[in-house]
């Protein structure tokens, strides 16, 4: 069976200066991640942190993943310009899927992939609805009409494009509303954004956060044919009628 090769990226400061959250998430919150796809046989799992040599993604790593899952907070500055337009020609021009987690609205990749600044509002913890809007997507396969969590208030105006698909919507008790999971297309490759997964919040143990993190790794993945694969900027020389007539297709 083919798998999808799937890398979740994480900064892993938090886990390493902050208690609370070390206790929530004692292997990182990449590992946590590992194992909610290690409930998949269809997905072959690895973990890459920004403190690893190339910042955990070196290009064989890189080329060779189908989904990159992006975990980061306090460090997204680290974050290296020529690491991210080397993911940004692996969405556009490859293909790959890219996942951004939680705060990873605001990463360097997430906002050069997707063309925005990414900002928001933010506030404290508190329960939080989640709607299910659009329930025919993949990505929301298994998901109820609305569940609960208990998380950071993120709230609109969120500075992304209009998304292309519009799949969780949210309320907040403080009175704010906010894009929960969104979808673009670019390029050839495929984003989704997910907003769960602050990390003194025990999000990322909640079932339907794990249905939605599982559906949306296979939703991301895109199999491309062959004559895309190398996508570039071709001259076209030679009018393609011709070319038609030359194979006798007219
Ligand atoms: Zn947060």
């Amino acid at each position: 069976m083919k798998k999808i090769k799937v890398t979740v990226w994480n900064e892993f400061r938090h886990e390493r200066s902050d208690k609370t959250v070390k206790e929530i998430y004692p292997e990182g919150i990449h590992n946590t991640v590992k194992d909610i796809l290690a409930e998949c046989d269809d997905v072959e799992v690895t973990t890459a942190t920004l403190d690893m040599p190339d910042q955990g993604l070196p290009d064989e790593v890189l080329n060779n993943t189908d989904v990159l899952i992006w975990w980061g907070h306090m460090a997204h500055g680290e974050v290296k310009d020529e690491l991210v337009n080397k993911i940004k020609e692996r969405v556009y021009r490859h293909g790959m899927g890219f996942f951004a987690l939680h705060s990873g609205h605001h990463s360097k990749p997430f906002r050069a992939i997707v063309g925005a600044t990414g900002d928001l509002t933010w506030g404290v913890e508190q329960q939080q609805i989640v709607w299910n809007i659009m329930p025919q997507h993949p990505i929301a396969k298994g998901i109820p009409e609305r569940f609960g969590l208990f998380e950071e208030m993120y709230g609109e105006p969120f500075r992304i494009p209009q998304p292309d698909e519009l799949i969780f919507a949210s309320w907040f008790k403080n009175g704010n509303i906010f894009r929960t999971g969104c979808t673009f297309y670019r390029g050839v490759g495929k984003v989704f954004y997910f907003q769960p997964g602050h990390e003194i919040c025990r999000s990322f143990y909640n079932p339907n956060v794990r249905t939605v993190i599982k559906n949306a790794v296979h939703w991301l993945y895109t199999e491309l044919p062959d004559n895309v694969k190398d996508l570039s900027c071709p001259q076209q020389k030679v009018p393609v009628t011709e070319l038609m007539e030359a194979e006798k297709e007219f």
